[in-house]
């Protein structure tokens, strides 16, 4: 399993992306960002990016952080993911990837599957329509709350 590290390309990414769309790279949308690329592979949700941001900026409203997530999804920036359609979470992480979602503990973890990836797909896909993305959402319980049970 290879993760990308992330970095100041992505932040550099952001600074692009923002000026090509006209959008002004405010203070706050900027911690956003970064609380997002510190999260790395922990998919946090709207309300968790909030309560870390708090504590650095205090005035923050949690609309705010909706607003921005939204514009940053749009923008391409990140992935918005629909946990066990509960949840929504966000993903920095732009390569590739499918999901092992825990039904117990609701923990998400990064699955990298080029194989999968890279095979052609059943014509009953490909009949559909044409295809652009593909990702896997396998649910079950992790080994940690498998543990606990044992
Ligand atoms: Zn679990
Ligand atoms: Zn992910």
């Amino acid at each position: 399993m290879n993760r990308k590290p992330f970095s100041t390309e992505q932040l550099q990414q952001l600074k692009q992306v923002c000026s090509d769309a006209g959008i002004k790279l405010t203070h706050q949308r900027l911690e956003i960002f970064r609380e997002l690329l510190s999260s790395g592979a922990d998919h946090p949700s709207a309300e968790e990016i909030h309560t870390r941001l708090h504590k650095r900026l205090p005035t923050i409203a949690i609309d705010t952080v909706y607003r921005t997530l939204a514009t940053f999804d749009e923008l391409g920036l990140i992935k918005k993911l629909h946990i066990l359609n509960e949840r929504t979470l966000f993903d920095i992480n732009l390569t590739p990837h499918h999901h092992f979602i825990c039904t117990r503990c609701k923990g998400v973890k990064d699955i990298y599957w080029s194989d999968f990836d890279n095979s052609s797909l059943p014509d009953l896909v490909n009949n559909m329509g044409e295809v652009e993305s593909r990702h896997l959402e396998i649910h079950g319980i992790c080994n940690t709350c498998l543990e606990e049970k044992g």
